[in-house]
């Protein structure tokens, strides 16, 4: 592939809005210059557009999950949870097949591209055969989940996910989790596997799925044995059940019991961290670890407010993740972040700071450093180095109608529906154009048979 350039009218460059910017980048992918000019930018050529912003980074994906969003919305007998949503999701994970979870992949990430994520974290654990055989690949379907990022030009890191038991205490499995089932040679295995599909567009993590499934031991070998510098992602304390059950095997909450024992840095990111005390907010703030939070998926399972406003004025890192995939929308994520923190504290703008007093800027620039921290790869930001992974925004949409650069992101998350992402280039090649992925409709005419399959297979 060659390299290429565009001149922006404004770009959201790391420190900020700037007016009239060339961004080039080489036959790879990645950014060589950020310069005033296109000649600055060593770019003979470049494109001329309007608004450009860097692309989101979606840290925390099942993407199965993606064929069931909306089909958990009706009321079963007793009263509905998490718990209970967790069973109507063990029953269609005991279903689907490798070609069936490629197909899903598939729409899931022309959905994200389309909405402006240029990458996904895959938190992948849906490991072996529907009656808990190994697949004669053990990464096979992880592999169908990169296969599908490859496919739609995504940014992809798979990590696979270390699931040993059914709860705290090294219980054994359920059979609904049999699928799951893994340990910490087979997560390496996976790792090694997956190790040989790397390259600018993929990196490969590992996830021990949360402190229920893997014990501490486990944890912290797996912590020890992946090669430096690799993300491990962890779900923690996203429900008040999960802190109590912690608590009784433990004596201490998750988020503590996970620091104390293991210790906590940049490499890790926490995904939900739903339920924390004060002391456990600050020592994440402090570690330097990110804190996953998947707003829409927390709001839809009723998990609970993560405390934004105590987390940013300690300097926390986050970033956002789409989760069940109820929204496909960096919009949606952190409008819902924003908006639960107001209906709380009933007042308005709570995600500034001293030195940022637009929403909207705040919310974006945060949630893309802690995302690219996250995943493990050089995104996140137009700079030298980077990926160059940007949207350019639709400024004819009424939406944008006059707005100054320093608006542009409050009317993109807070101003209605519509989706103002034009074109979104990842690795320096657009892969959607006028709101449209090239090959979107043969990915949706394979989802709609993947799903008409399993609904058929349906008790
Ligand atoms: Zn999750």
């Amino acid at each position: 592939m060659n390299g290429g350039a565009v001149l922006a009218r404004h770009a959201l460059l790391p420190d900020g809005w700037a007016r009239d910017v060339a961004i080039a980048w080489n036959g790879d992918g990645v950014i060589t210059a950020v310069g005033a000019t296109a000649a600055d930018a060593g770019a003979a050529a470049a494109a001329a557009v309007g608004l450009v912003i860097p692309g989101m980074v979606n840290l925390h994906s099942h993407a199965f999950q993606r064929a069931m969003a909306g089909q958990a919305e009706t009321a079963g007998e007793g009263e509905d949870s998490f718990w209970t949503w967790r069973e109507l999701m063990y029953r269609f994970a005991g279903r689907i097949t490798p070609a069936q979870l490629e197909a899903v992949a598939a729409q899931l990430f022309v959905d994200c591209l389309r909405h402006g994520y240029t990458s996904v974290c895959e938190f992948h654990y849906l490991h072996r055969a529907a009656d808990g055989a190994a697949y004669a690949r053990p990464a096979e379907m992880a592999e169908r989940v990169a296969q599908a990022a490859r496919e739609t030009g995504i940014g992809l890191t798979m990590l696979p996910v270390l699931y040993s038991h059914g709860g705290f205490g090294a219980q054994p499995l359920g059979p609904r989790q049999r699928r799951f089932q893994s340990d910490v040679g087979a997560v390496l295995g996976m790792v090694e596997a997956l190790d040989r599909l790397r390259d600018g567009q993929f990196e490969v993590g590992a996830a021990p799925h949360s402190l229920r499934a893997a014990s501490m031991a486990q944890i912290g070998e797996l912590a020890a044995a992946l090669p430096p510098g690799r993300p491990i992602h962890i779900h923690i304390a996203e429900q008040q059940l999960e802190v109590d059950a912690c608590l009784a095997h433990s004596g201490q909450r998750p988020l503590a019991w996970l620091l104390e024992r293991q210790g906590l840095d940049a490499r890790w990111c926490l995904v939900h961290a739903t339920h924390l005390d004060e002391a456990e907010l600050a020592a994440l703030a402090a570690s330097g670890a990110v804190a996953g939070l998947c707003p829409s998926t927390e709001a839809n399972l009723g998990d609970g407010l993560f405390a934004l406003a105590p987390y940013l004025a300690a300097g926390g890192r986050f970033g956002i993740g789409s989760d069940s995939h109820v929204g496909h929308s960096p919009v949606e994520e952190l409008r819902w972040l924003e908006y639960g923190q107001r209906l709380r504290q009933q007042r308005r703008n709570i995600a500034v700071s001293p030195v940022q007093r637009h929403v909207g800027d705040l919310l974006w620039q945060a949630a893309l450093a802690g995302g690219a921290q996250a995943s493990g790869r050089p995104v996140g930001a137009l700079a030298v180095g980077r990926r160059a992974d940007f949207l350019v925004l639709d400024d004819e949409h009424p939406n944008l109608a006059g707005a100054p650069a320093d608006e542009v992101l409050g009317r993109l998350l807070f101003a209605g529906n519509d989706n103002l992402v034009r074109d979104v280039l990842v690795g320096g090649r657009r892969v959607i154009q006028d709101g449209r992925h090239a090959g979107q409709a043969a990915i949706a005419a394979r989802y709609r048979a993947a799903l008409a399959q399993l609904r058929e297979r349906s008790p």
